[in-house]
């Protein structure tokens, strides 16, 4: 049997996406149709619990330069995504969402830069087709991030991006459990462009994302690649021990010279209120960094696979 070897992977997680399915996989088989170099696509099922799994096992078995990994539950999008990119044999990566809000053709022009010698073309939203709440949390979110994170990531830009494969090789020796890619690729270095793009709106089906989720998926990007949130909490403890000095200072002061009755129960009250707390958030947020650290001494696989379709053979693992 000949082992077919691509040159080029797309890398695409899917969750619950039979709607938008069929579109994904024509728009994929027209774009490798004008590529000449020999492609392959590998798509994650993470979990669905609608059709998609069938679908998928359909186009792995007919077509074999689909690839298709099915995870034996629902384990997020970033680790499905993590299970695609230690799959993939291409030379070079494209990892795309499966609703279609990251144009695949914008192959070519990420794989110009790639050819001119760039490790990593990432795509940076130009204006998004999503709620203005979304819009403005994800604006906030990627500004603190910029600022406050020990690496550069950055701002506007998601997983959706092509890297060669040494980024992803150093990318899948990364093995920390909460994971948040876009902050990893950054963190491996090497040349890396930004390639401005308009994202689309979801092609079909609804999003996948809860707001819950995206919450966690901050939360991991601020707390895996930044301290700063601890260092706040050095800075507020100063702030408070130098407050209360003064105002030590001051009621010793008046209690001296003027003999004047030192004010009451309002000023203690607000003290032990302010005081409590600024050290129950001080307790959670490096409860954050402890809890991080719990899961990842244990040390679990980041996900399982219950079967696999590559080259149209199925293996059940
Ligand atoms: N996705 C996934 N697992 C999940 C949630 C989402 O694999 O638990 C996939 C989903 O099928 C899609 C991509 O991740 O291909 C992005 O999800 P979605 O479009 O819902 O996110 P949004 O674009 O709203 O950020
Ligand atoms: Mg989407």
């Amino acid at each position: 049997m000949m082992i077919f070897s691509p040159k080029i992977s797309f890398v695409i997680p899917v969750y619950n996406e039979e709607e938008v399915f069929d579109l994904l996989i024509k728009r994929l088989d027209a774009l490798m149709s004008k590529i000449e170099s020999p492609c392959e696509v590998v798509l994650i099922d993470d979990g669905s619990i609608d059709n998609t799994p069938v679908l998928m096992e359909n186009i792995a078995t007919k077509h074999h330069n689909y690839q298709a990994i099915f995870l034996t539950r629902n384990f997020g999008h970033q680790r499905a995504l993590s299970a695609g990119l230690e799959h993939a044999r291409g030379e070079v990566i494209m990892i795309l969402d499966g609703d279609l809000q990251d144009p695949p053709e914008l192959f070519f022009e990420f794989y110009e830069h790639i050819k001119k010698g760039y490790d990593v073309a990432y795509g940076v939203r130009k204006e998004r087709k999503e709620s203005a709440i979304k819009r403005a949390s994800y604006n906030a979110f990627y500004r603190i991030l910029n600022k406050i994170s020990n690496y550069p990531i950055p701002k506007d830009s998601g997983d959706f991006g092509m890297i060669t494969r040494r980024v992803m090789d150093n990318m899948n020796k990364m093995r920390e459990e909460s994971r948040f890619l876009r902050g990893i690729r950054s963190w491996v270095g090497y040349r890396q462009i930004g390639v401005p793009y308009e994202r689309k709106e979801r092609a079909a089906g609804v999003p996948k994302y809860s707001f819950k989720m995206l919450f966690k998926l901050a939360y991991d990007g601020i707390f895996n690649f930044s301290v700063f949130p601890i260092k706040v909490l050095t800075y507020l403890g100063v702030l408070c021990i130098s407050v209360s000095i003064i105002y030590f200072i001051l009621t010793l002061v008046k209690r001296l010279f003027y003999d004047s009755v030192p004010s009451g129960f309002t000023a203690l009250l607000f003290m032990i209120l302010l005081f409590g707390g600024v050290q129950l958030l001080s307790i959670g947020i490096i409860g954050e960094y402890v809890q991080r650290i719990f899961f990842q001494v244990k040390n679990r696989p980041l996900y399982l696979i219950s079967k696999k379709i590559i080259n149209g053979n199925k293996t059940l693992d």
